[in-house]
């Protein structure tokens, strides 16, 4: 019975970590499994100032805090771990780790985050969080009167360029086409604001900087010339992966975009298999709305558990 639990969660981020609090709190007995360091993207984030009730704290300590409450109320967790197999769609569920142990359990809740897309040229993993952003809600504020880019020609490209000249002195769309894809009103809206201006048909090649980024270095796509700009801060808003690639040869419903789709109970198509975070199919993706979803994904799985 030691590793036999009422529900395993897969993925500690804030929304595993929400869900794991309140079904220990419900007294059921939870198993946390991450294949890397509890936190999730939090741990990426220098300062989260938007989680209301704590004025700016580090991702860091945020996450800290929140896996020492699952653990007083009785979660056990394990991180840096490797999930080898897995089954989530017969009624008992079970999920090995490290090709060794396997963790049986009555329900499982999904919560494996997601991640932004990356540009993948040097540089870009040094300052991640030290000028290059993936998310304008969260970092703009610290771009006060500062100059930045923001590379993508889609919509979530086009409307963030918009809302950061709200704390930017300037913005530059950086984008790799000599056209946007983002809708007509996107882009009518962006091309009348003073404070955007535009380098077409170019990608960036290289960050440079000391401890901050500093510089990019970027070429032009059709004849080649390769520039540098000074600059604060680089927003990249290129796309957006779900960590579900686990779960493809599975039943389970995704979109076109491999978002887990489910109902506003964080209910999933197949019994017993809730979602709660970033993964899932919906636009607002924040630690408020990741913690918000473990809160009704472990209140669901409780309910699933009563009724069993
Ligand atoms: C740079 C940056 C700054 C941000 N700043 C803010 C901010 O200031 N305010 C704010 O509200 N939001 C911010 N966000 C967004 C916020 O961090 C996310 O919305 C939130 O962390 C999502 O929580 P989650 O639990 O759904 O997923 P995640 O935080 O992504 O956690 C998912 C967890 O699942 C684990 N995992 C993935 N795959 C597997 C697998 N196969 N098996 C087991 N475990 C797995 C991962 O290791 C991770 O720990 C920021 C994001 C980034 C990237």
């Amino acid at each position: 019975m030691e590793n036999t639990f009422d529900t395993i969660i897969i993925g500690g981020g804030p929304a595993g970590l929400t869900a794991g609090i309140y079904l220990a709190r419900g007294k059921a007995k939870v198993l946390i499994l991450d294949t890397a360091t509890i936190g999730g993207q939090m741990i990426l984030t220098h300062a989260i100032a938007n989680y209301p009730g704590v004025e700016e704290v580090s991702g860091y300590q945020l996450s800290t805090t929140m896996k020492k409450q699952a653990k007083s109320f009785g979660c056990q967790i394990k991180s840096n771990i490797k999930i080898t197999d897995f089954s989530i769609e017969s009624e008992s569920k079970s999920v090995t780790v490290n090709d060794k142990i396997i963790y049986n359990s009555k329900s499982i809740i999904l919560a494996t985050g997601g991640r932004s897309r990356m540009l993948n040229v040097p540089g870009e993993e040094k300052f991640k969080g030290q000028g290059i952003s993936y998310c304008a809600t969260c970092d703009g504020d610290f771009f006060q009167d500062r100059e930045i880019i923001v590379v993508g020609g889609g919509n979530s490209a086009m409307e963030e360029a918009v809302s950061l000249t709200k704390y930017a002195s300037k913005v530059t769309v950086l984008h790799e086409f000599d056209h946007f894809q983002a809708f007509e009103h996107a882009i009518t809206e962006a091309k009348e604001n003073p404070k955007i201006d535009y380098i077409m048909e170019s990608r960036i090649t290289e960050f440079f900087g000391k401890d901050k980024l500093e510089k990019v270095q970027y070429k032009n796509q059709k004849t080649g010339k390769v520039s540098e700009k000074q600059i604060d801060g680089v927003f990249i808003f290129i796309g957006y992966q779900a960590n579900t690639d686990m779960f493809k040869n599975t039943s389970l419903k995704l979109n076109q975009w491999n978002e887990v789709v489910a109902d506003e109970m964080m209910k999933t198509n197949i019994d017993g298999v809730f979602v709660a975070g970033d993964l899932r199919e919906k636009r607002i993706r924040q630690v408020t709305t990741a913690v918000a979803d473990g809160t009704i994904a472990a209140v669901s799985a409780l309910d699933f558990l009563h009724n069993k």
